[in-house]
């Protein structure tokens, strides 16, 4: 990792994990620090690689049951990003990014697979697959807007008390409890594709403020836009 002044991004298993448009995630995150001013230098962490421990913002996104498996066997026996959010990177993980990030999730056939354990929570499989548009009102403590985007997955996720629930699922599915999404330190794991920072940049702006401190606001006035038609097609009347 060369250059100490600028922000770090590292994505991770691309090559694996980026089944919604993940990427977008990535440029959103860039995008919105460089528009304050904040350099950044992106790093896309292919499988094979090892995951440098010395990014800022770190995310990881959705799958497929089998890369995901493939993915948790790797990211344990790499140990970097559980290093890096030891020494308080922050990191946005996705659908199946999320559910890695627990103890155990469920593979392909419903069986139990170990997560990184970096969230105290567990996932399994769902009744049926949670498809379609996912609304949620933010935990308090986060003064976020309402988040609205896309989900699909089978699994459902259990939070332990070692984290909070993200959001309280409006519309959707979500973690399959009633809420959405968890977070803890300075990860936040969701089920909203999307991707999800182009439709929330609030959370793109949490996950950047955890490392460079609080930000100048930008005119999102287009994405505020899009969200209150988002909320004006699925809330019901
Ligand atoms: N394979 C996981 C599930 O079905 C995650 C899916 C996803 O990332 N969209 O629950």
């Amino acid at each position: 990792m060369p250059s100490d002044s600028a922000l770090r991004i590292v994505w991770i298993y691309p090559d694996l994990l980026s089944t919604y448009g993940d990427q977008g995630n990535v440029l959103v995150l860039e995008q919105r620090a460089q528009r304050r001013g904040i350099p950044t230098e992106t790093y896309h962490v292919r499988s094979a690689d090892p995951v440098p421990e010395g990014g800022d913002v770190y995310l990881i996104g959705g799958g497929e049951d089998r890369p995901q498996i493939l993915a948790a066997q790797r990211l344990r026996r790499d140990g970097g990003l559980h290093r890096a959010v030891a020494r308080g990177a922050a990191l946005l993980a996705v659908c199946a990014g999320y559910q890695i990030m627990g103890t155990t999730f469920g593979g392909e056939e419903g069986q139990p697979v170990e997560g990184l354990g970096i969230l105290d929570i567990a996932s399994s499989r769902g009744p049926a697959r949670a498809v379609g548009e996912l609304v949620a009102e933010v935990d308090v403590a986060l003064n976020l807007p309402t988040l609205t985007g896309f989900e699909n997955h089978m699994g459902v996720t259990h939070l332990g008390p070692g984290v909070k629930a993200l959001s309280k699922t409006v519309v959707g599915v979500g973690n399959g409890d009633g809420f959405e999404g968890c977070y803890a330190g300075h990860v936040v794991g969701t089920y909203l594709h999307g991707p999800a920072l182009a439709r929330n940049p609030a959370l793109a702006d949490l996950l950047l403020s955890w490392r460079v401190g609080e930000l100048p606001p930008l005119d999102d006035s287009r994405y505020e836009a899009l969200r209150q038609e988002r909320l004006a097609a699925v809330l019901p009347a």
